[in-house]
């Protein structure tokens, strides 16, 4: 058999960075781009939480948290809006959107759970946490306010020295189950502030992009009345 007829076109490492997206904002956009090029993923999925179980309702429908994340991905080709959790009745869990991608996806194409520092001190409270290390790799992004030094839980804690990534080809050795630092520019951006701005007729522009932004104000999203 020759090379050509015997290699295959593999595609690169796929990125999912979950969130409930209440709303989407710039600090979730330079998270999924400054992973992506560090790490050359081929894709990041956006999935939306549906009812997340780690947290409080969203405030806002996941009908208008889908759209306006479809507004902000728009002009990425790199970014994939995916549904899936949304659309599913019931909790959301990670665990299980990873086991149907890892299905979809193969054995052997790396799969980057994408979260902030934030996320990622609290993460020994997901449901079977430890399951996702066989599922995907993790790319914990630096978040102001949270430092990965205080990781609380010791489970946790034997985990991430255990897994952690000296450098990226590390990652590439197997399609899950390391765990790589990403320092990314440090942007102090939430959606509750955005959301407590929006709420005291603050403006949140350069918070997120215009389209969100114009999306927030034809739905009347986040403002306490309709105006
Ligand atoms: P909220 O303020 O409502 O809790 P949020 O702004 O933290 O929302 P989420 O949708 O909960 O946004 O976050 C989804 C993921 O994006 C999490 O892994 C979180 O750590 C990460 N993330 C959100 N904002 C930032 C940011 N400014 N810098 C780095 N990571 C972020």
């Amino acid at each position: 058999m020759s090379a050509s007829s015997s290699s295959r076109i593999t595609p690169g490492a796929l990125g999912i960075l979950g969130g409930t997206f209440d709303p989407i904002h710039f600090g979730h956009l330079r998270l999924a781009q400054e992973v992506a090029d560090a790490l050359s993923l081929s894709e990041v999925r956006f999935i939306p939480a549906g009812t997340p179980p780690h947290r409080a309702t969203p405030q806002t429908s996941a009908v208008h948290r889908v759209a306006m994340v479809k507004e902000a991905i728009a002009d990425n080709p790199l970014f994939v809006l995916d549904e899936r959790e949304t659309r599913r009745e019931g909790l959301s869990y990670s665990v299980d959107t990873l086991a149907a991608l890892r299905a979809e996806q193969g054995a052997a194409r790396p799969l980057v759970l994408i979260m902030g520092a934030d996320a990622f001190l609290a993460f020994h409270r997901w449901h079977r946490w430890p399951d996702i290390f066989s599922l995907a790799h993790i790319a914990v992004a630096h978040r102001p306010g949270a430092a990965l030094m205080q990781i609380n839980d010791a489970a946790l804690a034997q985990e991430f020295a255990r897994r952690r990534a000296d450098n990226v080809e590390a990652l590439w050795q197997a399609p899950a189950g390391r765990i790589a630092e990403v320092p990314i520019t440090a942007l102090d951006i939430s959606a509750t502030a955005i959301r407590a701005a929006l709420l005291s007729r603050r403006s949140a522009r350069y918070l997120t992009p215009p389209a969100v932004l114009a999306y927030i104000d034809c739905n009347y999203l986040f403002y306490k009345g309709k105006l």
